[in-house]
């Protein structure tokens, strides 16, 4: 068998994977990057892009009925299932094309095949071998649906974006991230939705009062949530599924989907053929250093479980690659105050501590918190909230989280996020004057 060196080879092209094939050809080093899949992993294929494409397309319909009391006078409108899928399919395989160029570009040899690894530098990828001085693990994650009767008639998110028409009524089990934006999504495309959580209130892990103005805001868009509630078998029901619920009841639906969390995509990667250790569903172990236990081979973004965002892997591959071929010292990568939104409809920003860990951390906490009716709501009707709040740790002013529930919030926190990482205070959120008439203005007028 021919052997060809490298002295990075990475599996998995996804947002990470790329990131680091790029930056570390961009240090001179021999870089080949596997996959077998379309480039772009599960961000641009079946993730982040699409879903936000979709997200535009639901936004319409709120913008629609506001637009009336704007004085906009206009028949129904109808939508158009397969315009929206097929338009969004094409977008994909241009980015997917725009992947194949960076990577061409940077001078990263492009492997085509599942990669399988032989030992602690070796590969086997559609017939042929590899040798690498070092070996990055960026294969991502995929869903997960738990054991149960009728699991097979159960949907993932992969497969809502390729739907070959709508149901007329979709339950979302789950309530997290991917399960909250679905319910938006469909619920803004015309679809009835039922949204069942095992516990009772969304968004664990995210400040409290988020989840549940949130929960307040998608029950007033007529999103049924069925709290405390479990599925306990799922069967055919004509063209329809019918679901028996914890507690007794049943609920009919066109399509059930599982947004019940995502485990690492390590199957079939011959992990076993190394020292390479795995944890908690599967995830692959790391140092601070990205290395996993077999001392050539690393792994960054959704494969490690640590923290499942785009832009974190994509760090993660930059401090490697610069920390692998660079010059310069050794970098660590930060955790802290790592942004985040929900493009839930109204969507979620976030960054820093929520009230609760602040709570925990800090012996003076300050809450400063405004919910109030946006602007665009007086005369586009409907029950809309927004909800901001501050999190300060009052020894020393510094604030430590910033929340928001509202139109664009992932847009405003992005910003307020730079404030955050640079350790800025409550007077100087104070000392900034606001942008008048805006939403984010109430962060900056906060008493
Ligand atoms: P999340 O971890 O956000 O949510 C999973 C949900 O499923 C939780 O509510 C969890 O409940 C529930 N759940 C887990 N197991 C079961 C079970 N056996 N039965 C019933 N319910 C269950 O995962 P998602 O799938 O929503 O998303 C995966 C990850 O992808 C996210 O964590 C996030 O990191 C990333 N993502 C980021 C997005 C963004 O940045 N906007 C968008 C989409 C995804 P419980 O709370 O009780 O554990």
């Amino acid at each position: 068998m021919n052997t060809t060196d490298f002295d990075l080879l990475v599996i998995g092209a996804g947002s990470g994977g790329v990131r680091a094939a790029r930056m570390a050809a961009g240090y001179g080093a021999r870089v080949a990057v596997a996959e077998s899949q379309a480039l772009g992993g599960t961000c641009v294929n079946v993730g982040c892009v699409p879903k936000k494409l979709f997200v535009y397309a639901a936004e319409f319909s709120h913008a629609l009925s506001d637009a009336r009391g704007y004085g906009w006078e206009m028949p129904a409108a109808d939508f158009d299932w397969p315009t929206l899928r097929d338009n969004k399919t094409k977008e994909i395989e241009r980015l997917n094309g725009i992947y194949q160029k960076l990577l061409e570009e940077s001078g990263a040899t492009l492997l085509r095949g599942k990669a399988r690894l032989l030992d602690a530098h070796r590969v086997a990828i559609a017939d042929r071998e590899y040798h690498a001085r070092h070996i990055l693990i960026a294969t991502g994650g995929r869903p997960f649906i738990p054991e149960f009767p009728g699991r097979e008639h159960a949907l993932n998110s992969d497969d809502m974006f390729y739907l070959e028409q709508l149901p007329e009524r979709i339950a979302i089990v789950g309530g997290g991230y991917i399960a909250v934006e679905f319910s938006g999504i469909f619920k803004g495309l015309g679809i009835e939705i039922d949204l069942i959580y095992r516990r009772d209130r969304l968004l664990r892990g995210f400040d409290t009062e988020l989840g549940e103005t949130l929960a307040a805001q998608m029950q007033e868009r007529g999103i049924r949530i069925h709290f405390n509630t479990e599925v306990e078998r799922i069967e055919p029901a004509g063209a329809e599924f019918r679901a028996s619920l914890s507690g007794g009841g049943q609920l009919t639906a066109g399509a059930f989907l599982y947004a019940t969390g995502r485990k690492a995509n390590t199957s079939g990667l011959g992990l076993e053929n190394t020292r390479v250790q795995t944890g908690d569903g599967g995830a692959i172990r790391t140092d601070g250093s990205f290395c996993t236990a077999e001392p050539s081979i690393y792994a960054i973004g959704d494969v490690t479980g640590r923290v499942e965002l785009t832009p974190v892997a994509i760090r993660e591959a930059m401090v490697l690659t610069r920390n692998l071929f660079g010059d310069g010292e050794a970098t660590a990568m930060d955790y802290d105050n790592i942004p985040s939104a929900v493009f839930s409809q109204p969507a979620i920003g976030t960054v820093g501590l929520s009230e609760q860990q602040a709570r925990e951390r800090f012996a003076n906490v300050r809450v400063y918190r405004s919910e109030f009716r946006p602007l665009k709501a007086t005369l586009g009707g409907g029950g809309d909230r927004a909800l901001i709040k501050l999190v300060v740790d009052a020894d020393s002013d510094r604030v430590l989280g910033c929340h928001m529930l509202g139109d664009h919030a992932g847009e405003i926190i992005q910003g307020f996020a730079v404030a955050v990482q640079m350790g800025a205070t409550k007077a100087d959120f104070d000392r900034t004057i606001g942008i008048h008439p805006t939403a984010a203005e109430e962060f900056v007028t906060l008493r």
